[in-house]
């Protein structure tokens, strides 16, 4: 059922729905879970040149091949992980019972949390709209879905499939701007589950404590690179190059900027073109993303204007080629300083500023000195340098001589710390995420409970008692 068009009470009436659904079938057992998933699985699978399409179109252009790789298969390959393990996660999870309560029984049962509210950004719009529904649909919720409005093509043809491949008291997909997203995240979710901007997601959170509303904010900043001293700088430039490429850089978790050993910075820039230019030859290329929209062109552009007049370097990747629309060359900035807004605010596109440092404990305190970072990436040979630049930073997730690849794995929590995010999914965790835990204690029918009941100071609960005080 596609509610675009549907005046906003219909949103309250579409919630009412899942939630009598709910009510009627509290429950669902794994097979009926599997059977979801598979129904996901199959949308994907009969609609992958429609999918592509829809966000090319959305993005101005994208390639089909890059829609495919991080889009569909990492959505794919999360609902296989979910459908093949969700019956071991139904399964209620025995606990220690305390001495004194014995013959007693504890376990914790996972029991779904009844409706669940996703809101979706536009940059991986069904990537971030499967993977919270594949943790949602395994914890056995019902799921109302907002997609973003920046992504109009894309959001139409998910709202149709979604309608066609479930009953709208199941899943069921939400269109519209920013006033339909407002009345969303008012609705008395069991949960909602946001992916989006900082600012936006204090909105959302307010707005959903005033239901009490359980949240995951699953936000952004800017993540840093830090390439130690000794490693090798091609490849340095090759693997940050590859995640701040992908998508032009409008990946959450792209590095946002590199911290490198003074003097390198030469070298980097270099190595980073001339890969750039392996990859895609100029920035016309198809295989290059567009920037997703005007009014974030805009101020990708304004960012770099800024810096430029503030004294910042710009050392363009790619000659512009025959480039049309709002494709953007990638660029590297050198020379950046704290009062430019590009040093400030999360950059979400094809821009690199590269922060020279001294020593490797000066990157650490620059990263440290800012909000807590969704991502972080450490380029370093020396395992025990390793340890310790974890153990002295902070951030949702790591991933060690790479870019991106952490939130690919699909048995590890995904999800920020601080202004980055709260609260995480993927996997179990995710499952976690969208499960009641509920602490079930069994009394044992022989127990010596009462021993202890008034009225006190009888000799054996006081001899019992002193005992427990030991
Ligand atoms: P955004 O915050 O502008 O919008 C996200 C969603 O929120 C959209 O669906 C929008 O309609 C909705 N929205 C807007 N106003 C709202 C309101 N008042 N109440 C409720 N919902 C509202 O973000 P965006 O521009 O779409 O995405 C870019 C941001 O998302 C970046 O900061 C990026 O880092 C972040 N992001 C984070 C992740 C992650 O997994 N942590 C992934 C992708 C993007």
């Amino acid at each position: 059922m596609n509610l675009a068009d549907l005046p906003q009470t219909s949103l309250a009436a579409a919630f009412a729905a899942q939630r009598s659904a709910f009510a009627r079938e509290p429950m669902p057992d794994a097979a009926a879970r599997r059977a979801n998933l598979d129904r996901l699985a199959l949308l994907l699978k009969n609609n992958q040149q429609a999918i592509c399409e829809a966000i090319c179109a959305d993005f101005g252009h994208r390639s089909h091949t890059e829609t495919r790789l991080i889009e569909i298969f990492p959505s794919l390959e999360a609902i296989r992980y979910a459908r093949a393990r969700v019956a071991g996660w139904m399964k209620p999870s025995r606990r220690h019972t305390g001495l004194w309560f014995l013959p007693g029984r504890s376990e914790v049962r996972y029991q779904p949390l009844g409706v669940v509210g996703v809101i979706v950004p536009w940059n991986y719009p069904l990537y971030l709209a499967i993977g919270p529904l594949v943790g949602a649909l395994a914890a056995g919720n019902r799921v109302l879905i907002k997609m973003s409005e920046f992504g109009p093509n894309f959001g139409a043809l998910f709202a149709r499939l979604i309608g066609e491949a479930f009953a709208p008291d199941l899943v069921s997909v939400v269109l519209g701007g920013a006033d339909v997203a407002a009345e969303f995240s008012s609705l008395p979710f069991d949960h909602l589950l946001f992916t989006g901007s900082t600012p936006v997601g204090r909105i959302v959170m307010a707005a959903a404590a005033k239901n009490l509303t359980p949240v995951t904010l699953e936000l952004g900043g800017k993540s840093p690179a830090i390439v130690a001293p000794g490693f090798d700088i091609k490849t340095a430039a090759q693997r940050i190059g590859f995640g701040k490429t992908m998508n032009s850089g409008q990946t959450c978790i792209a590095p946002d900027y590199v911290l490198l050993p003074r003097g390198q910075e030469e070298a980097f820039v270099a190595a980073m073109r001339s890969f750039a230019q392996k990859l895609y030859g100029d920035a016309a290329s198809p295989d290059y993303a567009s920037v997703a929209h005007e009014r974030h062109y805009t101020r990708l552009q304004a960012l770099l204007d800024e810096a430029r007049s503030k004294g910042a370097r710009i050392e363009a990747l790619l000659p512009d080629g025959a480039i049309s629309g709002r494709k953007m060359a990638p660029v590297v900035l050198l020379d950046g300083t704290p009062d430019m807004r590009v040093m400030q605010e999360e950059i979400f596109g094809p821009i690199l500023p590269v922060i020279p440092y001294d020593a490797l404990d000066d990157a650490i305190a620059y990263v440290n000195e800012r909000d807590r970072p969704l991502a972080l990436y450490v380029f370093d040979d020396q395992r025990g340098r390793v340890e310790s630049l974890l153990d002295r930073t902070a951030s949702g997730g790591v991933t060690v001589n790479d870019c991106i690849l952490h939130i690919a794995q699909d048995d590890m929590p995904f999800g920020g710390v601080g202004p980055s995010g709260m609260g995480r999914y993927h996997g179990p965790e995710g499952f976690k995420t969208f499960s009641q835990q509920r602490a079930v204690f069994r009394q044992a029918a022989l127990n010596g409970s009462a021993i202890l009941h008034p009225p006190f100071g009888k000799p054996l609960a006081e001899k019992l008692i002193k005992l427990m005080l030991r």
